[in-house]
């Protein structure tokens, strides 16, 4: 039998917020555990939550580069549960009247227009982290994420395909990240997604029973996750075991690369969500909505574009730099600096991701700025060094953002183009390589070639190959 499978994602991303929800302590990452914290996040009997307006504003900012409609009245809800993150033993979230309702992402994939509806995008506080110490029979809790805003948007079961949902999750990855809505650092958890998977024979309508992944955080684990479930279900169908595939929440162990049960799936009721005693109803106004939309950057779809209308690149190139905005900021930077487009780009998907790729590095983290880039790739361009010696510079000079021209300088870099100096090296070659001269008079062209090669050696890579190239014809001409 053929089966379809039907995957719904939840996504929750940390809104770029300088504060946390309800109090003022600073949501940047890495601090000293606990550092980020104070008697409201941690829930101190007696203390009272503010809400932050710039949340509110994120929030209305994802609605609006989503197509969602805003909710210009919604409320915070409390989600009882108890876990040791949790200070508060319940997380201030919202229930039936979330900020943004329906939406719609589109993305191209494999050739088809995949569209995907939102279900709703709801705002609500982080948890803290606990740290299970090696070999120690204790745990630690961090409660710094505890109140750092997020987003939860949360998709209709719309995606046909494991490879869809990875291409949604990009999609959706690259909108918030153009928004600056969220920073999106997957390895750093600040976007991170549950997915609902289920099977169900070609052509019935009703959903087979579902299974939610929980906790994943880069778009290889997301792949791997569903592949992994979707073969499971598969196979318990498949051989009569169909009764096996219950309503579940499974947990991804990716060391294991296998999921994991962790409880049946628990139902709104099993939350008691109760209204939020302590914050008033959120409301929202039409001018409030219409400068946020008016502030929205340029969104991808937008970008793409303009990069295919400004710059002759193909439409695969223009996708792996919008893909990135790192890359894609970078990418004008240097366009503007008067690099040619094309070279630009050969340089940074080639090179410059190699690089980032072996260092493990962010492109946004990058250190080497765009104007040193551009003067490296001007000397290139002007013929000055190689492509060969550009490259050599580009891994000296990235780590510190280092002047080529110095490099270049300091290391004697410089292409040989005069024609008085190359032709003291190719007189040298020539007078020191007697057989390869009578070979080449006797009819052996491929000779030429090997003096070149003799030329480029004692250059020490520096002959300008051109130059070179035209004095030894030369000479073996005269000769
Ligand atoms: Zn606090």
């Amino acid at each position: 039998m053929n089966f379809e499978t039907v995957i719904g994602l939840e996504i929750h991303a940390e809104l770029k917020s300088k504060t946390k929800i309800f109090c003022s302590c600073s949501t940047k990452f890495g601090a000293e555990p606990n550092a980020n914290t104070c008697p409201i996040c941690t829930g101190v009997p007696g203390t009272l939550p503010v809400l932050n307006e710039e949340v509110v504003n994120l929030a209305i900012k994802a609605g609006t580069a989503l197509g969602c409609t805003i909710n210009k009245y919604n409320k915070m809800d409390r989600k009882n549960y108890f876990y040791p993150d949790l200070p508060k033993n319940y997380q201030t979230s919202q229930f039936d009247l979330p900020i943004c309702s329906g939406g719609l992402v589109e993305f191209e994939h494999e050739g088809k227009q995949v569209k995907v509806r939102l279900n709703r995008i709801h705002i609500e506080e982080d948890a803290g982290k606990l740290v299970h110490v090696e070999g120690e029979p204790i745990s630690l809790v961090d409660y710094n994420r505890v109140g750092v805003p997020l987003a939860e948007i949360v998709t209709e079961p719309d995606l046909r395909s494991v490879s869809e949902a990875v291409a949604f999750m990009k999609k959706l990855k690259s909108i918030l990240e153009y928004g600056e809505i969220s920073d999106c650092r997957m390895e750093q958890g600040s976007l991170r997604c549950d997915a609902n998977i289920s099977l169900r024979p070609v052509g019935q309508k009703e959903f087979g029973l579902r299974v939610e992944l929980k906790n994943i955080n880069s778009f290889r684990e997301l792949q791997k996750a569903l592949e992994k479930e979707e073969r499971r279900q598969r196979e318990l169908y498949t051989y009569g075991e169909g009764h096996k595939v219950v309503q579940e929440t499974r947990r991804w162990d990716a060391a294991k690369g296998k999921t994991i049960p962790m409880r049946s799936k628990e139902e709104a009721d099993d939350y008691r969500y109760v209204v939020e005693p302590d914050l008033p109803p959120i409301i929202i106004y039409d001018e409030q909505i219409e400068t946020i939309t008016k502030s929205l950057p340029e969104m991808p779809d937008e970008k793409k574009e303009r990069f295919l209308t400004a710059y002759e690149l193909t439409e695969k190139e223009v996708d792996i730099l919008i893909g990135d905005k790192g890359l894609a900021t970078f990418f004008e930077k240097v366009v503007k600096l008067g690099v040619m487009p094309k070279a630009a780009c050969n340089w940074i998907l080639g090179d410059i991701l190699r690089i980032l790729n072996d260092r493990k590095i962010e492109s946004e983290d990058m250190t080497l700025e765009a104007e040193n880039f551009a003067r490296l790739l001007k000397v290139v361009e002007e013929g000055k060094i190689s492509n060969n010696v550009g490259r050599e510079v580009l891994d000296e000079i990235f780590d510190e953002n280092k002047d080529p021209m110095k490099m270049i300088e300091e290391k004697g870099l410089m292409q040989i183009s005069s024609s008085d100096e190359l032709e003291k090296i190719v007189d040298e070659v020539i007078a020191n390589n007697p057989q390869s001269v009578e070979d080449f008079k006797a009819g052996k062209t491929q000779s030429a070639g090997f003096l070149m090669g003799q030329v480029m050696k004692l250059s020490k890579g520096k002959a300008n190959p051109k130059v070179a190239k035209e004095l030894v014809d030369k000479k073996l001409s005269e000769i």
